[in-house]
């Protein structure tokens, strides 16, 4: 079952081929089996499951035509998003005792849509890094090869639908964290336009970046996961007042005349050959299909990374001072006084990845540094941001590789974060101007998956979706699957 895309589960589950039941405990007994060796879920919710499986069940059982979309479907929520009376860590320490009030926005939703939460998935702490590797619970692993990262922050959702221990999963990006482990892992991510999805009960990372999206095999199965997530949110005030389409309505339209930017900054230096082959060949895919390909520029391409590493470590500073241990989350034994409880509180609970951009953002935020840092970076951001109205001016999409290589092994970036904040270069610029973007799976390299990024003009993510849908109907990366590998990690 674990094979079957989600459109064909719901014609399983509607065609009682199968219950949502007998689906769950499927996924439940591949976690139980696989995860000790992947480490993708932090938390698995298997009374919950069963119980939403079984209301679905009674639902599907009377079924009277207009069911939700999703009833019955098992899914996975990044670690990041609230679930009510279901522990929400964040990857952190700091929340491994946090038990939410309420529903993030997204998850009521999807709650709402029939969906089945079979647990939360691993993640970056507080969503920082691209690796995994920076969470509180250890990393989790790329199912394609378990010596290499899965990519993150959303590596714990990647990595479980690649694995096939969840058919759908929630994920977030700030600055890559949904099109990079999606394309490390070999599965479809859209990072929607900022302002599609709700952000309330998504843990704040970097406010005018952060954005949840869907995550799945498919591009069909990721329309029909944000046909569920997105759309006005009176209760986020960020939250775009746009009619949401039907993401899934578009997907069979024709690719003749449309125009794809390649632009020159994505193909230089910093990419790796055998990467760019695969990205030019699904490329040459999207041609056959009727599609032109044009070269284009986007100059400003090479600010993005200072850029962002100002403005998203000056938003997380702020954002995290709530962290204290006097409203919810870790507290300090025995604090000497108000002092000590906020420093050993804080001490204890962040990670390095954490501390340091804590750190870089509140410098940055700083009086004396708040002009040449903070100001000088909101102003390159509106550069970032005219680059790309000035290449939709002439293409519709653009596209280019998600990521500079294939996923690196476990370790091998962790003394070197500036190393590690370069597997950004392709991603970060479409969160700066607030752009949707979708990595495509783009065959693999030495064995470990590549992706193909499309980038969109504001609100086109169904154009994301039509030509991600065209390849995967003219190639078959998207539904090759890793090998299993049982038991505890290596
Ligand atoms: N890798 C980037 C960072 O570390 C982006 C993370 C994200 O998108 N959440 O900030």
């Amino acid at each position: 079952m674990h094979d079957l895309t989600v459109a064909q589960l719901i014609d399983g589950l509607r065609s009682k081929q199968f219950s949502s039941t007998e689906l769950t405990r499927h996924y439940l007994e591949r976690i139980s089996r696989l995860d000790p060796q992947l480490n993708s879920y932090i938390t698995v919710d298997e009374s919950g499951a069963l119980g939403a499986a079984a209301a679905a069940d009674r639902a599907l059982a009377g079924a009277s035509g207009n069911l939700p979309a999703l009833t019955g479907i098992p899914l996975a929520h990044k670690d990041i998003f609230c679930t009510r009376d279901l522990r929400t860590s964040c990857g952190s320490r700091m929340l491994d005792n946090f038990v939410p009030p309420y529903d993030a926005t997204v998850v009521s939703r999807l709650r709402d849509a029939g969906a089945v939460t079979l647990g939360k998935t691993n993640m970056d702490e507080f969503a920082m890094g691209s690796s995994n590797e920076s969470s509180y619970y250890g990393p989790c692993r790329n199912p394609w090869h378990p010596g290499h990262v899965p990519g993150g922050s959303s590596g714990g959702s990647a990595a479980a639908v690649a694995a096939g221990l969840a058919p759908l999963a929630t994920g977030t990006d700030t600055g890559g964290s949904i099109r990079q482990p999606a394309a490390l892992c070999g599965i479809t991510g859209l990072k929607p336009t900022y302002g599609r999805v709700s952000r309330l009960g998504m843990v704040a990372f970097a406010s005018s970046l952060d954005q949840g999206g869907p995550m799945a095999r498919t591009a069909e199965d990721c329309a029909l996961l944000l046909n569920a997530m997105a759309g006005h949110d009176p209760l986020d005030s960020t939250s775009a007042q746009q009619a949401v389409p039907d993401f899934s309505g578009e997907l069979d339209q024709p690719l003749a005349g449309l125009r794809i930017g390649l632009p020159a900054e994505y193909f230089g230096d910093g990419l790796d050959a055998t990467t760019g082959a695969q990205v030019r060949e699904a490329l040459s895919l999207l041609e056959q299909a009727g599609a032109t390909l044009v070269d284009i520029q986007l100059p400003h391409t090479a600010l993005s990374i200072p850029t962002y590493y100002i403005l998203a470590p000056a938003e997380a500073s702020t954002n995290l001072a709530r962290y204290d241990g006097v409203r919810y989350g870790h507290r300090c034994e025995d604090p000497a006084d108000l002092r000590d409880l906020y420093t050993r509180t804080r001490e204890e609970g962040f990670g390095d990845e954490v501390k340091r951009r804590i750190l870089v953002g509140t410098f940055a935020l700083s009086a004396a540094s708040y002009d040449a840092y903070y100001r000088k970076a909101q102003q390159v951001r509106r550069l970032i941001a005219r680059d790309f109205q000035d290449a939709f001016a002439q293409v519709d999409i653009i596209a280019g590789p998600t990521t500079p290589g294939p996923a690196f092994a476990l370790g091998a970036k962790t003394d070197d974060p500036l190393s590690m904040y370069l597997e950004d270069v392709y991603t970060l610029a479409v969160n700066l101007a607030g752009l949707p973007g979708l990595s495509a799976p783009a065959g693999r390299v030495n064995g470990l998956p590549v992706g193909l990024q499309l980038i969109g003009n504001h609100f086109q993510e169904s154009r994301l979706l039509n030509v991600a849908h065209q390849l995967q109907q003219r190639s078959d990366w998207h539904l090759q699957t890793p090998p299993e590998t049982e038991g505890g990690a290596p």
